[in-house]
Parts: C-alpha cells; sequence; structure tokens
C-alpha cells in the first residue's frame, strides 16, 4: 500500500543520473569555475539548438528573462501590454515593473490566452503581447504573431512552463522576440535551484540581455551600455541543466505515456475534464498533468488525504489580490477553473506503481 505520491521527487531524479551531476560537480568545484565559464556557454549553445533559436542567454529565473525581454522590446512607463488573466503572477509582474500597464485577457478551455478575445483589449497604447503556453501546450501562436503583425505589437512567449513544445513543429520560445525559459526545480527542466533564460533570434536582442544581465557591461570592453541587473545564470546550474537537457526528448516521451495512462483509466468519468485537446499540429509535452474536477477543493483534498500530492495552480487568480491592484474586468473561464484545476502528479520519476494508485484515488472518490 503506497502512503505517499510526491507531485515531483527531486532526490530520484538525482539518483537516475547521478554520475553525471557529480561529475560535473566536481569538475567544476576543481577548476573555480563559478561565473560566466564554458558551462554556461555550452548549456547556452545547447539550449537554443533544442529550442530552434540563433541564441540563448542564461539568467537567473524565468521572472528575469521576461522582465529583461519586455526591457529589450523597447516596452516602459505609458505602455500597455496584453497577458493572460490565468497564469503565474511573475507574468504580470513583469509587465507591471517595467513601469507599463498590464491589460488582461480570459484564456480558453486549454487554459491559454483567448485569442479571439485580444483585439478588443488593443488600444492606441498597446505596445506589446505576452502569451503564456501553460502546462506544457502552446498558446495560439500562429494567430497571435497575426494580430501583432496587424497592430505592430512586441511578442514575448512566457514559454517557462512549455520547453519542448511545439506548433506543427516550430518549438515554443521561437516565435516571438523572445521565448523566456524558468528553471525552477518543478519546471520540466528544472536546475539545483532558481535559473532563467531567454532564446531570441535577434542578434542585438541576445547582446542586450547579456550585457543587462551583467550589470549592463560588456565584459571584453568594461564599457558600460546602460544601467543593468545581477542576474546570470550560475555557472554549476548551467552544468547540471546541460546534464538534463540531453535527457530531455526521452523524458518527454516518458510524460506522453504517463497521460496516456491516466487518460486511459479516467476518461469515462463525467465530473472531470482531462487536458487533451485536438488542435492539429499542436504537441502537449505535460509539464503538468491539469485536470478540471467539478467537485473543485472537495476533490483535491480528498487526493491529498490519500497521499496523492496534488497542485491547485490557481484557486485564487493573481488578479483578485487586493495589493496587485489589478483590474478585474471579468474573466469567466478563468474565474471558474480557478475553482477546479488540480495538477496530478506528473514527472519522469513517478513509478507505474503510483501512477496506478493516483489513478485508484481518483476512481474511488467518484465511487463515493
Ligand atoms: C515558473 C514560471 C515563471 C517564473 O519563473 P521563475 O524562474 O520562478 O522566476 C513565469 N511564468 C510561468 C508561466 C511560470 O510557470
Amino acid at each position: 500500500m503506497i502512503r505517499k505520491v510526491r507531485f515531483v521527487d527531486p532526490v530520484r531524479v538525482y539518483h537516475m543520473i547521478k554520475n553525471e551531476i557529480d561529475n560535473a560537480y566536481f569538475a567544476i568545484m576543481k577548476k573555480g569555475d563559478l561565473i560566466d565559464r564554458e558551462q554556461l556557454k555550452d548549456f547556452e549553445k545547447n539550449l537554443a539548438a533544442f529550442v530552434g533559436t540563433k541564441y540563448a542567454v542564461g539568467l537567473n529565473s524565468g521572472y528575469d528573462a521576461l522582465h529583461i525581454s519586455l526591457r529589450a522590446g523597447g516596452i516602459g512607463p505609458g505602455d500597455e501590454v496584453i497577458v493572460p488573466a490565468h497564469t503565474f503572477v511573475a507574468t504580470c509582474s513583469a509587465v507591471v515593473n517595467v513601469g507599463a500597464k498590464p491589460v488582461l485577457v480570459d484564456v480558453t478551455k486549454d487554459f491559454n490566452i483567448d485569442v479571439d478575445k485580444i483585439e478588443e483589449a488593443i488600444s492606441a497604447k498597446t505596445k506589446g503581447i505576452l502569451p503564456v503556453h501553460l502546462s506544457g501546450y502552446m498558446a495560439d501562436m500562429p494567430q497571435i504573431i497575426k494580430i501583432a503583425e496587424k497592430y505592430n505589437l512586441v511578442v514575448v512567449e512566457d514559454a517557462c512552463q512549455s520547453l519542448g513544445s511545439s506548433i506543427n513543429g516550430k518549438g515554443a520560445g521561437a516565435w516571438g522576440l523572445t521565448g523566456c525559459w524558468s528553471f525552477y526545480p518543478f519546471k520540466i527542466l528544472g536546475g539545483y535551484g532558481d535559473g532563467g533564460a531567454i532564446t531570441t533570434d535577434d542578434a542585438d536582442v541576445a547582446l542586450f540581455a547579456r550585457r543587462m544581465r551583467y550589470n549592463g557591461e560588456d565584459r571584453d570592453t568594461g564599457e558600460y551600455h546602460g544601467h543593468g541587473f545581477t542576474c546570470l545564470l550560475d555557472n554549476l546550474q548551467a552544468a547540471f541543466l546541460d546534464v538534463k537537457l540531453k535527457y530531455l526528448p526521452e523524458w518527454i516521451k516518458r510524460r506522453k505515456k504517463i497521460a496516456k495512462q491516466y487518460q486511459n483509466a479516467l476518461s469515462d468519468l463525467s465530473d472531470i475534464l482531462l487536458p487533451h485537446y485536438d488542435k492539429p499540429g499542436f504537441d502537449h509535452i505535460y509539464q503538468n498533468y491539469t485536470i478540471r474536477s467539478k467537485q473543485g477543493n472537495d476533490f483535491s483534498e480528498y487526493l491529498k488525504s490519500n497521499g496523492v500530492e496534488v497542485l491547485t495552480q490557481f484557486r485564487k487568480p493573481y488578479y483578485k489580490h487586493e495589493a496587485l491592484k489589478l483590474e478585474d474586468r471579468g474573466f469567466p473561464e478563468t474565474e471558474a477553473l480557478s475553482r477546479e484545476v488540480c495538477s496530478l502528479p506528473m514527472n519522469v520519476e513517478i513509478t507505474d506503481e503510483e501512477i496506478d494508485y493516483v489513478i485508484k484515488v481518483v476512481r474511488s472518490f467518484y465511487k463515493k
């Protein structure tokens, strides 16, 4: 009898790749290569190749990636940026922290921005769109790019949850001015601490980010090119991430298999909605397996009390947090799904026995 299925288990992953992680660690410790060294450059090269862009620039977090991307896009005070009403708060905070105004737009049943509602949110001040690819499934980028071209808007992709996803073979993070990545430990490519990156095809944007992450300094000449920040991806994290990146294609296959197992075992339950959509060409890499249960909190609490660790992001939408002072224009789909979301354990370290247990607990809730 299993008593606990964890949402993610970093210790298990460590043991799966222990030799390589340990070797990366000792190689760095023996040389004292801590900041902006070979490991970071290698990882950037491999990340860019994986995403399908010319450049990748390692940063300290996904938030930094968003923040620096907006600056690279020339977005600042007086500008408006379109963001989805259902996302992690960092998407919106990056807009606020460059002095611009976030304009929220509701999402659709796939948790991503409703492209049919974008145009009505555009004003004379709108300068950018910040679509989010939530849970491993991309926002409708062909449509978003079309709208952006029509209104001459900068597109920054919050791809923090979708490394390896694609539409018609074109990777997440390769559509906009930049793609923004997070290597927070829970992410599909998780480090051993914070981490992030941007990917881009634009040489000027890559150069801008390289300088801004290092206090505005061009490290070759010592010249300051602006007031910057301190937000490099640590060399040590880059080395660990580079080890894990090699496994990602294989790990994504495993995730898809787990998603199939959940689908096969749960699709007959009429009170839950599973994250399987039929948009041709859209790939799902299942960063999260987020289902919707009509029983909301009763459902998620039942799973927790039976030892199944689940996430309920986000029961309270970010725009309802008073201190953020955001305008709630009414987002019915976000409201509805916020009551119902529940992400089941989805990771490469889970065993088949544990998956069966999760399925058993879900089914037992609906037998009551
Ligand atoms: C994780 C995440 C971020 C922020 O990443 P950090 O590395 O934690 O700063 C931003 N947006 C989305 C959608 C995320 O999931």
